[in-house]
């Protein structure tokens, strides 16, 4: 501190204080005033006594301010209930996503948490998602993620894309199910990652381990180790899971390129179960650069306000495999059943070595029968585990303290 300034300082100090108690004062008869009027305004307008009355003429600026408040929670409440359309408005606007399907000359999927809701992954931020449970101090377990198997809509795409009428699929889901519908990969582009795959980037190109267990449950943001190595080169092996806050730079599952390449030539856009609210931010996902009636179509099926919904050609409110099922009977179309013998997880994976067998505690998933492997089964207490860490808790848990710290446990 400069002792020359002393005295002058000093003064302007003592002014400096009078200002800051000048403003605290203000800031509290404000809010005084603030719940005086929010108090009146609560009331029945006849029921205001003429004092009241006269307090809200007085303080015409924060009844307005109220009001926009007010307005703007209105607001935000209706974008976040869930809205569905009646039977027959449903089956009207399927009949015209049918048509635009038919039609179609390079029709790209857009997927998010919705379509996995039906599998026991529960959504994010509906009125009984994780986010919201957390949010309220309930835990989410993890035997809900590991008996996830692909749903209806799941199957749906898949059989869309082997009759040639879907060409690609982009999904900011992390849980895999569209791999394990046995979409082929050069399809996919899996824009946050896959729980199932950890890879090697010391490797070049970067070498890749599939695995039929989730393999996040030590990784959260920056810390992408899931403490198993390459088998070739030793290196430590990393998930594939973009958290939030950061930007996926890996060339697989994400498939940035197959996306973009895929946005470029789509004339309709699908979007299903997914808010939109991430994927809007990926400009090239939406052809923003080219005039309006030059971009895809827009069809939108979601409970929930999404973004996007004043450029949609239509939007459908109804649950994602209601409206796969109308639309494949539209289609005149088989619905194919999951069949885990053909699940390509189990022939893709890489069974851990034998000193690896304990390096995690998730559920593995169960081969189907005759497939079984010969390694012991450690997995079964592990049913009941809440979601601590890994892809799942990603996010939700920002500023919760971790209660347990199994971390090193295994
Ligand atoms: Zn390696």
């Amino acid at each position: 501190m400069d002792e020359d300034a002393g005295t002058g300082g000093s003064s302007s100090r003592a002014e400096k204080k009078a200002l800051q108690r000048a403003k605290i004062l203000q800031r509290e008869s404000e809010q005084g005033i603030f719940k005086l009027v929010a108090r009146i305004l609560k009331k029945a307008e006849a029921e205001r006594s003429e004092e009241e009355a006269a307090a809200l003429l007085r303080h015409r600026d924060t009844v307005e301010e109220l009001c926009r408040r007010q307005v703007r929670r209105n607001v935000l409440k209706r974008k976040q209930e869930e809205v569905f359309d009646d039977a027959e408005e449903l089956k009207n606007k399927v009949s015209q996503l049918a048509e635009a399907v038919k039609h179609a000359q390079h029709l790209v999927v857009y997927t998010g948490a919705g379509i996995s809701t039906a599998a026991s992954i529960p959504d994010y931020r509906g009125p009984n998602g994780v986010w919201t449970q957390l949010q309220k101090g309930r835990a989410v377990s993890a035997s809900d993620l590991s008996k996830a198997e692909p749903t209806l809509t799941h199957m749906c795409i898949r059989m869309l894309h082997k009759e040639k009428l879907v060409q690609h699929v982009v999904s900011q889901n992390c849980d895999g199910l569209h791999l394990r519908s046995g979409l082929p990969r050069h399809a996919l582009s899996e824009l946050h990652g896959n729980m199932f795959i950890e890879v090697c980037t010391s490797c070049s190109p970067a070498r890749e381990y599939v695995r039929s267990f989730d393999v996040t449950e030590r990784t959260s943001l920056h810390r992408h180790g899931t403490g198993r190595s390459c088998t070739h080169c030793g290196g430590e092996l990393r998930d594939t899971i973009v958290h939030f806050g950061e930007r996926g730079t890996l060339e697989q599952p994400l498939n940035w390129k197959g996306a973009a390449e895929a946005a470029k030539m789509a004339d309709v856009i699908l979007c299903l179960g997914s808010s939109l609210k991430v994927l809007k931010k990926y400009a090239c996902l939406w052809c923003m650069n080219r005039p309006v009636s030059k971009r895809p179509k827009l069809y939108i099926i979601n409970l929930q306000w999404t973004p996007k919904d004043d450029l949609a050609t239509l939007k459908i409110h109804g649950k994602c495999d209601d409206v796969m099922r109308l639309l494949m009977e539209e289609l005149n179309m088989q619905i194919p059943d999951y069949d885990k013998a053909e699940d390509p997880i189990f022939s893709l994976a890489t069974p851990l070595r034998p000193e690896e067998e304990s390096s995690h505690t998730r559920e593995v998933i169960a081969p189907p029968a005759g497939q079984e492997d010969h390694s012991p089964d450690t997995q079964g207490q592990t049913e009941a585990t809440a979601v601590q860490g890994g892809w799942f808790g990603r996010g939700y848990s920002k500023g919760r303290k971790k209660k347990q710290k199994k971390k090193n446990a295994a």
